[in-house]
């Protein structure tokens, strides 16, 4: 089997490591994995770890093209059997979402309503009056006077995501992960570090921000002849900021989105009362931490939610830079020897599985698998060309 290097260790790279340590030959030989990131096997340094974990392709679909919202749509139905493979539980529903507006943002409620009706009438809309909303989502009726329920939509527990991820890999002894290792350079069948150059069957490069050419120049900018082949010129940071609270006095089950006209917020539900509002997009690098401005807009929409926000702790603040090419579209890229995916923007959990499938598409592409799991079926050829990026 193959020796296989995974260069980032975020959402795409747990995810393609395992699944790739779960494949095997015709002799039951699996492949070699080398995972690398500069991080601890936490990831509390990635984008996936920021993320609030929402999977709402149409409560999306003001932000990004019909044909992305159908591969969320697709990748929502693939994300219960691919978290039936992993042994440690991890918190995914998808009873629906709620979306809302005050009284004095209306316009902006309406249009998206009117844009879901006429877009995509598939998208089971139900408008809902007070009434209603107190019976779907209780919490909200107390503030708002209507509301629109989205069936199907839903969000995962990221955090638990990535913790069962690294289990199951730690649990793998074909998987050597080289944590808290800063790659310098990718290039095709080879990956260079502090230690030196080693060379594999194949490169697998999840780097997400970390491959853009102003971080990888970062990276390699103690020895300036480093030529890092994966570099990704296009690739561009636009930073997102996220609150979570733990806030007793709230019920909401549901995610929650929240039409305004300047933010794009939302309210992801985690377990014990938990809460996650996001998120802020600014077209930046900055990786500071989450500024005044941002928590003062999204403290103040989350309280305007519910009286109970008021008593809510705040338990962590992050940010990170979610990776974008120009037009916001994931691409995934193959030449002989290397393999990049990228380009995930705000919806790394929302296309997940089609990525994956993807990425290990093009894998068995340059290195023959017999067996695989039961989850990495072969992405819908109109995903895949799209996704397929020539180099
Ligand atoms: C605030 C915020 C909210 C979000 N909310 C959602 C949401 O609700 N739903 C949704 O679908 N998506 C959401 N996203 C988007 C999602 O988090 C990203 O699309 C996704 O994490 C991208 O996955 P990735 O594997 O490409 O990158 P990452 O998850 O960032 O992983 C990249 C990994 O590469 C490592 N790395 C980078 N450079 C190097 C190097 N030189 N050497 C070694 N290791 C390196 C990093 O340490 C990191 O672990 C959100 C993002 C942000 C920032």
């Amino acid at each position: 089997m193959a020796n296989i290097a995974i260069v980032g260790a975020g959402l795409l790279g747990r995810l393609m490591a395992w699944q790739l340590s779960l494949a095997c030959n015709e002799h039951n030989n699996a492949h070699q994995i080398s995972l690398y990131d500069q991080d601890a096997i936490d990831g509390q340094q990635s984008a996936a770890y920021t993320a609030a974990g929402l999977l709402t392709p149409y409560g999306e679909s003001l932000s990004c093209e019909p044909e992305l919202v159908a591969m969320g749509e697709a990748a929502l139905a693939m994300w219960p059997e691919l978290l039936g493979e992993l042994t440690s539980p991890v918190d995914f529903q998808a009873h629906g979402s709620i979306c809302v507006s005050h009284r004095a943002d209306q316009g902006d409620y309406e249009r998206f309503t009117r844009h879901i009706s006429l877009q995509y009438p598939q998208a089971q809309l139900q408008l809902l009056s007070k009434s209603e909303l107190a019976k779907q989502a209780p919490a909200l009726a107390e503030r708002f006077e209507n509301g629109a329920y989205l069936q199907g939509e839903g969000c995962i527990d990221n955090h638990q995501l990535l913790n069962a991820l690294a289990s199951a890999l730690k649990a793998n002894d074909t998987v050597n992960w080289h944590e808290q290792t800063q790659v310098l350079a990718v290039s095709p069948f080879q990956v260079r570090t502090d230690s030196g150059t080693k060379q594999f069957d194949l490169v697998i490069d999840c780097r997400g921000i970390g491959a853009s050419a102003i971080h990888s120049r970062a990276s390699a900018n103690a020895d300036t002849n480093i030529e890092d082949q994966g570099a990704l010129p296009m690739l561009r940071p636009v930073r997102g900021e996220v609150i979570r609270v733990y806030a007793p006095e709230v019920e909401l089950s549901l995610p929650v989105r929240l039409m305004h006209p300047r933010y794009k917020l939302y309210i992801a539900p985690k377990a014990n009362h938990e809460y996650v509002i996001g998120a802020t997009e600014i077209e930046s690098g900055a990786t500071g931490k989450v500024t005044v401005q941002s928590a003062l807009e999204l403290l103040s929409a989350l309280y305007s939610l519910h009286p109970g926000f008021a008593e809510a702790q705040i338990i962590e603040q992050l940010s990170h830079s979610r990776p974008a090419f120009a037009d916001n579209r994931p691409q995934a890229r193959s030449q002989s020897g290397l393999i990049q995916l990228n380009g995930l923007y705000r919806h790394g959990y929302l296309l997940a599985p089609v990525m994956l499938a993807t990425g290990l598409h093009l894998v068995a592409q340059q290195i023959n698998t017999a067996k695989s799991s039961k989850s990495s079926k072969s992405v819908p050829p109109a995903f895949f060309e799209s996704l397929y990026a020539d180099t």
